[in-house]
């Protein structure tokens, strides 16, 4: 049994930034995200059970999943949604496990997962650290990295947990407000450095007190 630190944020907060300076510090991290595809990848016994649920169309050429019709396929459609998530969310949950479980020897680890708190994914952790960003932030980073319009990312901020409900339930919380301009390349903004820092001192000493 390991000690799992949730990583969450919204929208362009930040997680991937944040996890980046764990990993310097040799932290390593699982991703929901990377998981949720792998789930679905070419020639998976989920992928059939899908394509199965929602007819062939559901494939492209090449056997893979046609996300964007899924997508279409359960936008306004709740009991499609739900039977999606009711297939999807154990596997996840099993995968992300089985893969914090084989991550390399480290003193704790990172899930990062956007949807951490909206999945209820947080009863897997011990942790939940927060990246806080204001929406204006969110909005002009995510545009400025992403080929999204405003509206795109509005709908997406819109969809997730709100800002005070988030922070509310987080035990850390690293304020990413500050603008940097060398975060490429392994930079990072000067004050999140020393913010990651301190987090890693009391995760260290938590993970080492945790009774496992
Ligand atoms: P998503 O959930 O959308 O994948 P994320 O939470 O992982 O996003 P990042 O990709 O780490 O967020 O950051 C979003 C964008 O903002 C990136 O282009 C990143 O380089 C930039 N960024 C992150 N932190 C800062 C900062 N302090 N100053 C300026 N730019 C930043």
């Amino acid at each position: 049994k390991r000690f799992i630190v949730g990583l969450t944020g919204g929208i362009g907060s930040g997680k991937s930034t944040v996890a980046r300076l764990f990993n310097q510090l040799g932290i390593p991290a699982v991703d929901a995200d990377i998981v949720a595809r792998e789930v679905v990848a070419k020639g998976s016994p989920l992928l059939a059970k899908i394509v199965d649920h929602f007819g062939p169309q559901l494939l492209t050429p090449q056997q893979t999943l046609n996300r964007p019709l899924l997508r279409q396929l359960i936008f306004n459609d709740p009991a499609a949604k739900q039977w999606l998530d009711s297939v999807m969310h154990p596997a996840i949950r099993t995968e992300m496990l089985q893969q914090l479980a084989n991550l390399p020897p480290a003193p704790y680890v990172l899930l990062i997962a956007p949807l951490l708190l909206e999945n209820k994914l947080d009863t897997l952790v011990n942790r939940v650290l927060v990246v806080d960003i204001s929406e204006r932030n969110q909005l002009s980073r995510t545009l400025s990295r992403d080929g999204v319009s405003a509206q795109q990312v509005q709908a997406i901020i819109a969809s997730q947990i709100s800002r005070p409900e988030r922070l509310a339930l987080a035990d850390d919380i690293i304020d990413n407000n500050s603008e940097s301009t060398d975060i490429t390349n392994g930079g990072a903004a000067a004050t999140l450095q020393p913010q990651v820092q301190q987090l890693h001192q009391r995760y260290l000493d938590l993970a080492k007190h945790l009774d496992l």
